[in-house]
């Protein structure tokens, strides 16, 4: 069992700030992705967990212990590649029960420990093959079963889906999801792809340049972005972001930017200047409709998703995109409405790219009325 814990972790390479101050604290069985864009620092982070990199500063804990200067085999966690690192030369058989017979187990103690994992993972029938004459998706199973066979507190995974196929991964991922309840151990995962994450996370960790942007829930990341940063990140396609203003108009708060006026349910007393904000919809959360819309425009371009449709709206200077079960009912170059209800409008505070939140009661001042209004769920 581990509980995994990671204190004010940094490490550089030369000019390169690879991981920035990280601090996690990793329950014992929980599903926990590290997902960011390229060079983030993902597999740096995972690598000095393993021990095949040491930390420039912080501390590393394993349960109870301090595991920061351990070597990697004295740490009770194994290791999946994305290249899967099998040894050529050894059967699948001989692969898989490496890590024992480093350790100098039994004979018949490995024999009987392969037999069980290989069935486990569906490769009792190829366990006098090598690597070279396995498939891609099989490959991978191998260096699963090679990292279950010690039974280890934590398993590592960088990137273990992305050498196969579209339907091997998604179905790798459900047997991965499945394996992990098997199994109940720390499972931390490295991944670039969002769909990974969301599918199999019981928390996401997203980095950006070696730091932490937001961990949680997929549906909280999702649902309530930190900033622009996780906002543009999570969805597909992305979210709509745009700059605007928030202005008083009669009694109520408004969004408003070029074709864009979104009634917020803010009480305006007390505001008196505009806001500039950054504003943010999904493309899900926005309904086509033929009066009274919050946003209009002009139909730009129409992308056949298959089940829906991706309407792109020229509204003043920005394009809004809409996600509408196919067929939309509207044509390319016609003006088109759309409607969003305010509790899907997000903020964010232009300078810092921060959220902003809304909480009752609006106070006095401009700024500080958004920072604490309140839009009901
Ligand atoms: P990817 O998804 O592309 O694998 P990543 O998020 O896993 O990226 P890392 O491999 O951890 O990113 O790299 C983080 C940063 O550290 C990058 O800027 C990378 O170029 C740099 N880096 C990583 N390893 C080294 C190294 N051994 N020497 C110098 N720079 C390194």
């Amino acid at each position: 069992m581990a509980r995994v814990r990671l204190t004010g972790v940094s490490k550089r390479f030369g000019d390169t700030s690879a991981v920035d101050d990280v601090n996690l604290d990793i329950a014992d069985g929980e599903f926990l992705v590290l997902l960011g864009p390229s060079g983030c620092g993902k597999s740096t982070l995972l690598r000095m967990l393993a021990g095949l990199e040491q930390p420039g500063a912080g501390r590393i804990l394993l349960d109870d212990t301090d595991i920061t200067e351990q070597p990697p085999q004295r740490r009770d966690l194994a290791m999946v590649f994305q290249s899967y690192a099998l040894y050529p030369h050894l059967t699948v058989a001989g692969n898989i029960g490496f890590p024992l017979r480093a350790r100098r187990t039994p004979r018949a103690r490995i024999a009987a420990r392969v037999a069980e994992v290989a069935a486990s993972l569906g490769l009792t029938g190829l366990l006098h093959r090598r690597p070279a004459q396995l498939s891609g998706g099989q490959r991978q199973r191998v260096a699963l079963a090679r990292a279950m066979v010690r039974s280890p507190g934590a398993f590592l995974m960088d990137e273990p889906l992305s050498n196969l196929d579209a339907t091997l991964r998604s179905a790798t991922r459900a047997e991965l999801i499945s394996l992990h309840r098997t199994l109940g151990a720390t499972f931390l995962y490295v991944t670039h792809d969002q769909v990974e994450a969301m599918t199999m996370a019981d928390r996401i960790v997203l980095l950006d340049a070696g730091r932490v942007q937001q961990v949680g829930t997929p549906a909280e990341l999702y649902d309530r972005p930190r900033s622009v940063f996780v906002a543009g990140f999570l969805g597909s396609p992305p979210m709509n972001l745009f700059p605007a203003e928030v202005t008083a108009r009669g009694a109520a708060l408004h969004l408003v930017a070029g074709g864009i006026d979104i009634e917020l349910p803010i009480r305006a007393a007390g505001f008196g200047a505009e806001l500039p904000v950054v504003a943010g919809i999904r493309p899900e959360r926005l309904r086509l409709v033929s009066a009274d819309p919050d946003i209009r425009g002009h139909v730009a371009m129409i992308e056949n998703l298959g089940s829906e449709e991706l309407v792109h709206l020229a509204a003043g200077a920005h394009r809004i995109a809409v996600r509408a079960p196919r067929p939309a009912g509207v044509t390319t170059g016609e003006t088109a409405g759309v409607r969003v209800r305010p509790a899907d409008v997000h903020l964010f505070d232009p300078g810092t790219g921060l959220r902003l939140t809304w909480q009752e009661p609006p106070s006095t001042t401009a700024g500080a009325a958004v920072r604490t209004a309140t839009v009901p769920a």
